[in-house]
């Protein structure tokens, strides 16, 4: 076995310090013999040392100005982009995902670094006219106080840069825990902070375990705002200590995001957006295309080319250059995977490619399935119903429009969408109809921009949007001030 040497520390009040509840070994996804890093595992006493420090740090950090607090942003922005090559390895190899993804979501969390450092000069309130005169009513937005962010594996870079970074402009302190599987990307980015000349405190790094490290950061009194993204059922115990303890909530949920195909589409185009959609990152995207809504007249070509195109996808580990899909992340999500797969066939879909685990080439030491289609799948089954978060595509078959946005929005999430067709006035109509936070016409179910809200409605999300304006407000509270200057002149009682 392959062993990395050196153990990863906790970063708390500045300092970078051994965590004192064990080691986690982050083996690699495609080949379990290799450990690609070690990090020691902070105490639920240290996890409380972390939030004090947030706590004490907070009241400075408050006080420095916006524009300030983003020039610090910024220059993380910079480091990041000169650091960017090792941590799109670092990532490509412990998410298990292509290099050439790993490299456009660093550069997907730069833009949002360069986004959020902008903001720090527009953090603006509004001015609103009184009743009376000589008096002025205003806005401010202030920050929440000490926040925990909890983030999820598939993105461990972009994700932690869109809520940290507003976090930070806004003046909140931070409480950092990332994915146990993927510590090293937001190692990168606590480093990236405190090269940049973060106030030691105002971020903190704290490696451990969801059930130990995640609770105590849900639960704290310390914690006045909780940033998390992950499975519904985690966001579900979290929405509930929230509303107990009174905690501000925003969570990014999961996912079962239709893409339509109509006949009057460009199908070149729509084949390639539904590959990248459902198969890219190996389907382990929360805006991964799940359902392939189909217009029953082209359906069996193009189930036949999609077919074709999955099983032209070459697996293996993402960070050789020529592969197209790497592994899922481990265990227990390949058995979830292989489940659908069973579910699937069980209910007698008819399996047009994959349908197994990839084992030739050493790849049995690693967690790869081929890409998997399933043809005429029932709109309500299982395998239709449940976010997979694998590389596996149900095609559903619709007559027309009227069945394809009802199937669309038979789910209980509400993300991402997409729509291919030429007909302007039906896409146009499908971005009224369609039940999801996020709509794509003419591509792929994937991706947002750091300048608008992303984001999804139903059980894909709770709270406010993220990224945009929208993700900073989140970690704001308004402050409405009422300001007289009549001088004690005032003559109206109106209160
Ligand atoms: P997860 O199991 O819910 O874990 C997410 C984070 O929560 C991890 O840091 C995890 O720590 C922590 N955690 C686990 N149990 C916890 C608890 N009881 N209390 C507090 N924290 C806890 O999710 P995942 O498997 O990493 O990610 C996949 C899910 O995320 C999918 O459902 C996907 O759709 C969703 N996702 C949504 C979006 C979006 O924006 N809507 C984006 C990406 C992913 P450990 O790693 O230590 O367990
Ligand atoms: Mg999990």
């Amino acid at each position: 076995m392959a062993t990395a040497t050196a153990v990863y520390k906790n970063f708390i009040n500045g300092k970078w310090v051994d965590g004192q509840a064990g080691e986690l070994q982050v083996l690699n996804p495609a080949n379990q013999d290799e450990v690609l890093s070690r990090f020691s595992m902070v105490s639920t006493e240290q996890t409380h040392e972390a939030l004090q420090a947030a706590q004490d740090a907070f009241q400075g950090w408050r006080r420095t100005s916006p524009p300030q607090r983003a020039r610090i942003v910024r220059k993380a922005l910079q480091l990041a982009e000169e650091r960017e090559d090792q941590i799109a390895r670092d990532m490509s190899l412990e998410a298990g995902k292509v290099l050439s993804d790993a490299r456009g979501e660093v550069i997907k969390g730069c833009n949002l670094l360069e986004f959020y450092s902008g903001e720090g000069l527009r953090l603006i309130g509004d001015a609103a006219p009184s009743e009376l005169g000589n008096n002025l009513l205003f806005t401010k937005r202030e920050p929440l106080g000490a926040v925990s962010i909890i983030t999820p594996w598939n993105f461990p870079w972009a994700i932690p840069c869109w809520k940290i970074a507003p976090a930070l402009v806004a003046g909140n302190s931070v409480v950092f825990k990332p994915a146990s599987f993927t510590p090293l990307s937001a190692y990168h980015l606590a480093k990236c902070f405190e090269d940049a000349g973060l106030p030691p405190g105002v971020l903190n790094l704290v490696v451990g375990s969801g059930r130990k490290v995640g609770n105590e950061l849900i639960h704290a009194d310390k914690v006045c705002g909780i940033s998390f993204t992950g499975s519904n059922e985690v966001g579900k115990q979290i929405e509930q200590a929230a509303m107990e303890t009174g905690k501000k909530l925003c969570c990014e949920l999961g996912g079962k995001n239709p893409c339509v195909v109509m006949a009057d589409a460009d199908l070149d185009s729509a084949l390639a957006g539904v590959l990248k959609g459902a198969f890219g990152a190996s389907g382990q995207r929360c805006t991964a295309t799940s359902r392939l809504i189909v217009e029953e007249s082209i359906a069996d070509e193009f189930a036949a080319r999609v077919a074709e195109g999955a099983n032209a996808l070459k697996v293996g580990p993402g960070i050789n250059d020529d592969v197209d899909m790497g592994p899922v992340i481990d265990q227990s999500q390949l058995d979830t995977v292989l489940g659908f797969i069973e579910s699937g066939n069980k209910d007698g879909f008819k399996l047009l490619a994959g349908g197994e685990r990839v084992t030739e080439n050493g790849m049995d030491k690693g967690f790869f399935v081929r890409p998997t289609v399933f043809d005429h799948v029932d709109q309500n089954s299982y395998l239709a119903q449940e976010e997979v978060f694998g590389p596996v595509l149900s095609i559903i078959r619709a007559k027309n429009y009227e069945e394809a946005i009802e199937m669309s929005n038979n789910t209980k999430y509400g993300l991402s969408s997409s729509i291919y067709t030429r007909d302007i006035n039906q896409a146009m109509k499908f971005s009224d109809d369609i039940e999801a936070g996020m709509v794509h016409i003419n591509s792929p179910t994937l991706g947002g921009e750091a300048q608008v809200p992303f984001g999804g409605i139903k059980a894909s999300g709770i709270g406010d949007r993220e990224m945009a304006k929208e993700g900073l407000h989140f970690f704001t509270e308004l402050k409405t001030v009422f300001l007289d200057y009549t001088g004690g002149a005032r003559k109206s009682n109106i209160y």
